[in-house]
């Protein structure tokens, strides 16, 4: 027997009800916020992704789902979202657009990391990006949007995180202060920050083993390194996010795990936090379009985890609208009353009603059995004695009561009912 392969799940139709709230929410909030819909292979040229999250991050040293296809060209199932929206920007161009080109996608992700709760390998995301904007009310509004999306869907306590990690003007020197910090403390650290401090200095800050987390809390900040633009930048953004009346916990430990971020960065934190728990982040990447032979274009955006929004829903107990009913369930006795099941089942569906027609010659009890496991509100039974009147039965599945009525008036009355009901 096969399963499921590792770190990957399947969504049964019992469990879609979050994931259709949580998606619909995207769609609608990001319209909302002037955000048009975009879709993105699910596999890139592998150097994409090297570049553009950084050859000596994790995800480009450990993660990537990388292979050669059978012509030989090296793929790479997307780890993230913004490289491959920032190369659809250049690829098509959309830079002769008016700016910014404000863009969203609800993608699907792969990392070959530990599986854990909240951490899979295939899992999904809700990715918007604002290009060709340097303007600091266009990172407010990316904030703000994650939060609302988050808070719409009824999610309470969370807190918003706040960084500016400067930019390739004074994070050089920012970066000369910490590693010159953390060697003078190499032997405290764990043997991936001593890795780190040779690779991706600022990943120091994001190390979670304890052992590092006194040497972290004494680290030099980045806030205290930002050039003049950099620190001006920074100071509007928190004007806008005031304006805006989004508080926010400004963190100097704050960094992203990619290489490409500049200024500002962000995260969202549930209440209770720890190791898996950020239910998404995002920041500037001003070097990101030129990385990948595009023009020197500003751009900010975040990924939000859905399965991790999704875990958080039900944490908290937040109701969630479930999928609508089925209407109706059509049963039969005899041909001849299968026949008449199924025309109903049509004229149902034309109008619009939910309708499943039984199949197969199962006991009438045995469908009716199938129709309550479907949730469905009404049966209609047709047997021989029916057809030949030109009558059917309807029958409240709930209350189980049941009577006898022409066709059309069944239909009639069947349509009104999901009318009224969805
Ligand atoms: P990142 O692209 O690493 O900044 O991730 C953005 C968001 O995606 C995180 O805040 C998580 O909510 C979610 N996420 C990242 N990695 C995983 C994973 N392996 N499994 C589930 N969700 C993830």
């Amino acid at each position: 027997m096969y399963q499921a392969p590792k770190g990957t799940q399947d969504v049964l139709p019992d469990d879609i009800a979050p994931w259709r709230y949580v998606e619909s929410a995207c769609h609608r909030l990001a319209q909302q916020f002037g955000y048009g819909e975009i879709r993105t292979p699910i596999f890139e040229d592998t150097g994409l992704f090297l570049k553009g999250v950084g050859e000596a991050t994790d995800i480009a040293e450990k993660e990537m789902y990388s292979f050669r296809d059978k012509g030989g060209a090296n793929l790479t199932l997307r780890p993230e979202g913004t490289a491959a929206v920032v190369r659809a920007y250049l690829e098509h161009g959309l830079y002769n657009r008016p700016q910014p080109v404000k863009l969203y996608t609800l993608m699907s992700a792969f990392r070959h990391d530990q599986p854990q709760a909240g951490r899979l390998r295939e899992f999904h995301q809700w990715d918007c990006e604002a290009i060709g904007e340097e303007d600091p009310l266009i990172d407010a509004e990316l904030v703000v949007l994650l939060w609302q999306l988050l808070d719409d869907l009824g999610l309470r306590g969370l807190s918003v995180q706040l960084n500016s990690i400067g930019d390739a003007a004074c994070r050089p020197q920012y970066v000369r202060a910490l590693v010159s910090y953390f060697e003078a403390h190499e032997r405290e650290l764990c043997p991936d920050c001593q890795r780190r401090l040779r690779t991706n200095p600022l990943r120091l800050l994001d190390c979670k083993n304890p052992q590092c987390q006194p040497l972290i809390a004494q680290a030099p900040r980045s806030v205290d390194y930002l050039c003049g633009p950099c620190a001006e930048h920074f100071a509007r953004l928190r004007h806008y996010l005031d304006l805006a009346a989004l508080p926010v916990t400004v963190n100097p430990r704050l960094v992203r795990g990619l290489d490409y971020y500049t200024r500002t960065v962000f995260e969202v934190w549930p209440p209770t936090v720890g190791g898996q728990s950020t239910l998404g982040g995002g920041g500037r990447y001003d070097g990101l379009a030129e990385l990948l032979g595009g023009r020197p274009t500003p751009g900010v955006g975040f990924a939000m985890g859905i399965e991790r929004v999704i875990l958080n829903l039900k944490a908290q107990e937040v109701p969630v609208p479930p999928t609508p009913p089925l209407a109706v369930y059509a049963a039969y006795l005899g041909v001849a009353g299968k026949d008449q099941s199924w025309r109903l089942v049509q004229r149902l569906r034309q109008a619009g009603t939910s309708a499943v027609v039984a199949t197969g010659d199962r006991s009438l009890k045995a469908q009716l059995r199938q129709a309550n496991a479907l949730g469905a509100q009404w049966a209609l039974i047709s047997g021989d004695a029916e057809v030949e009147a030109g009558t059917v039965q309807l029958r409240n599945l709930a209350r189980g009561e049941q009577e006898t009525l022409p066709l059309d008036e069944a239909v009639a009355r069947l349509t009104r009912v999901e009318r009224v009901a969805v």
